[in-house]
């Protein structure tokens, strides 16, 4: 392939085949290939106007060694179900999700970015009601699809701290809503304060929990974290998204003599923090130097010397490492599939 794969961003880039499978009368399809971006859907679906609809986000790894590994993708799999039951969808049986990421991978080897551009390639297996409904009901007839496509690194600028900005003017999920689930419709209601803090000069939103405005939620579409006396606390809440990233990051902690703390994090704890970050799939560790509460005017300082934190640091150079196949993967998180 001739794509400057060290300058891709964090973007959509076409690849050859995308891979398909429907559900109808009770049941899942075997999987399709398309070469197609496009397909017609119904104009009552009701992915389209009831947001019946979930996603996930995985990526292949391109090792040193020239393998490619996926990351814990049956806990992926677990995931969508979950998002799916929230949204009365069926469930994408998890050997069905397994041999279409699988067969898309494959089918785009091409687009593997190679080890050492910093670049991956980026797996989107996307759940969405297409029968059609007028009354608000769920749908009986189902499309999942996967395609993948590759991406630079989430920062250009690598692991660099970023500034964030808590937002109050806007929810992206309930306490009892969809927040646990991956539905764009959450995507939906956070666009308002990823606007609005991107317009301040900040990179992403923090969401405060809804009811009480007290709590931490989460950074944009990432989990947060803090770190103080040699341990790793993440916000408990009903209405994050358990990120996988997370839930890694927490075992590594874990691993390296850390104690793990995940627990309802009031606002008001974030000045006793040594380091602070967010994490996710895309950018695995964000760290954070600047929170500014855009109500108040009144910030928080991290990385005093610019810097990202060294317990932060070493987790992300140790999930990376795994990742790559580069440091000893002792969870078994990795699969080598080509
Ligand atoms: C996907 C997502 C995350 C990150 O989850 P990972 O499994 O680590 O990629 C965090 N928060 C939200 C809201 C998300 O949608």
């Amino acid at each position: 392939m001739n794509l400057e794969w060290s300058k891709l961003p964090f973007g959509y880039v076409k690849t050859d085949y995308n891979v398909r499978s429907y559900y109808k009368n009770g049941q899942w399809s075997d999987i399709e290939i398309s070469d197609s971006e496009y397909f017609p859907i119904h104009i009552a679906a009701t992915a389209l106007h009831y947001g019946q609809q979930a996603f996930e986000g995985l990526k292949a790894y391109c090792g040193k060694d020239n393998k490619v590994r996926l990351f814990r993708w049956k806990d992926n799999a677990e995931r969508l179900q979950h998002s799916a039951k929230g949204l009365h969808m069926p469930e994408v049986p998890i050997e069905l999700f397994y041999k279409a990421i699988i067969k898309a991978v494959e089918l785009n080897k091409k687009y593997i970015p190679p080890y050492g551009t910093g670049a991956t390639l980026y797996i989107r297996p996307l759940l969405i009601g297409t029968g059609a409904e007028v009354g608000v009901k769920p749908a009986s007839e189902y499309m999942f699809i996967v395609f993948v496509t590759p991406v630079g690194p989430y920062f250009k600028e690598g692991f660099k701290p970023v500034k964030i900005a808590i937002v109050r003017d806007s929810d992206r999920a309930a306490p009892l809503g969809t927040g646990t689930f991956k539905v764009g419709g959450n995507y939906a209601a956070s666009l308002r304060g990823i606007v609005k803090v991107h317009k301040a000069g900040y990179s992403s939103p923090m969401y405060l929990d809804a009811k009480e405005k007290k709590y931490i939620d989460e950074i944009g579409a990432a989990n947060f974290f803090g770190i103080k006396n040699n341990t790793y606390i993440t916000p408990y809440s009903t209405s994050i998204l358990d990120s996988i990233t997370n839930r890694s990051l927490m075992k590594l902690a874990e691993f390296m003599g850390m104690k793990v703390e995940k627990r309802p994090l009031p606002l008001d704890e974030i000045e006793t923090f040594e380091e602070v970050g967010a994490c996710g799939t895309a950018a695995i560790i964000t760290p954070i130097s600047e929170i500014i509460d855009l109500d108040t005017g009144k910030k928080y300082h991290f990385c005093k010397d610019g810097k990202p934190g060294p317990i932060s640091t070493k987790l992300y150079n140790t999930l990376v490492g795994i990742q790559h196949g580069e440091i000893e993967d002792i969870f078994n998180w990795t699969e080598v599939i080509l």
